[in-house]
């Protein structure tokens, strides 16, 4: 069903509107630091859980943050599984936040780890480090959140995102928290100014609760949310909405252009979606044999192809889909 050749439909959609896809200058490098969660939400593109034990060393941060040091990539961008489930979370972050050229720090939070016991230090952490939130909340109403993450997953959501609003967090402008919505489905999100609107006052009336931004990103067809819509029988219409809705005005925005992913690992990759797809770099910016990120020459990654597979139409669908979101 999934295509991942140089001859997939993407690359042929890609051809028809006269669109290249390639490497710009890196300004975020998104680690994935595991995939070890608290949660086993249906969407969740990295199959992550409780039981996974695939996490990053210490070695390998390491290794990770000389290089970095090196760049000028402004960005450092942390996803998993639940980032702050790895032990070396807190080195990482003070870490980059003392840099001589301190990097804006990201982090991908799945808020119900903030009640988990043994957790309760990461809201004043991150408020500490100044690291701008960005964290799932796929509806501002209770059931299709239990739905989609989990029995229980809302009031936690809403008990944690107090917790942070009374820390500053969506209210003092250092300490962003922006939330992320993805459909409860197969189907594509709504526009992104008007469902923020909807968020803030309905956030605000019930719960008092306060955020930056909204970003909605459309589901990925892969892991277990392909297993998910296999299972109901939505797959194939699923992939043909998002193929019809192929938007060429999307591709100029696309993530994979300035991010680095790297595994937990070190691996590179295009992006956290072809990471899942088990396929990296489609070019020879590292050495030979090597795709690990401390031997990537970023001057040698510039104009790079990236590599594509049918799964790419959901991040081109309608107004496109990134981790920030909304690309037009
Ligand atoms: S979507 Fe996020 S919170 Fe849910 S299982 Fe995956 S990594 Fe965990
Ligand atoms: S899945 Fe999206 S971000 Fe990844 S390579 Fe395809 S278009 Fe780029």
């Amino acid at each position: 069903m999934i295509v991942s050749d140089a001859r997939n439909d993407f690359n042929l959609a890609l051809e028809e509107s006269g669109k290249l896809l390639r490497r710009a200058k890196s300004e975020i490098l998104q680690i994935n630091v595991g995939k070890l969660c608290n949660l086993t939400c249906v969407h969740c593109h990295v199959n992550a859980g409780p039981k996974r034990k695939e996490i990053i060393t210490g070695e390998t941060i390491d290794r990770i943050l000389e290089w970095f040091d090196q760049t000028d990539i402004p960005i450092l961008d942390m996803t998993g599984g639940t980032p702050e489930m790895i032990p070396d979370f807190k080195r990482l972050v003070k870490t980059v936040r003392a840099f001589d050229e301190p990097r804006r720090v990201m982090d991908r939070l799945n808020a119900t780890i903030i009640n988990e016991p043994g957790y309760e230090w990461v809201p004043e952490f991150l408020a500490e480090h100044e690291v701008e939130i960005i964290a799932s909340m796929p509806c501002y109403a209770p059931d299709n959140v239990n739905e989609q993450r989990g029995d229980g997953v809302f009031d936690r959501s809403i008990e944690a995102f107090q917790q942070l609003n009374e820390l500053g967090y969506g209210r003092d402008p250092k300490l962003i928290l922006n939330f992320v919505y993805n459909p409860n489905g197969g189907f594509l999100p709504p526009e992104q100014a008007g469902l923020e609107a909807d968020y803030k006052r309905e956030m605000k009336e019930h719960f008092d609760i306060d955020f930056n931004a909204l970003y909605c990103i459309a589901n990925m067809p892969i892991s277990r949310f392909a297993s998910y819509l296999k299972r109901e029988g939505e797959l194939q219409p699923y992939m043909d909405l998002l193929r019809q809705s192929y938007n060429p005005e999307t591709v100029g925005s696309l993530m994979c252009r300035d991010t680095i992913n790297v595994s937990w690992e070190g691996e590179i990759y295009d992006c956290d979606f072809n990471q899942m797809m088990k396929m990296p770099l489609g070019n020879s910016a590292t050495g030979a044999k090597s795709t690990k990120v401390w031997d990537l020459d970023l001057d040698a990654f510039l104009n790079q192809p990236i590599r594509t597979g049918n799964h790419c139409f959901a991040c081109t669908a309608g107004s496109g889909s990134s981790c920030g979101g909304s690309l037009s």
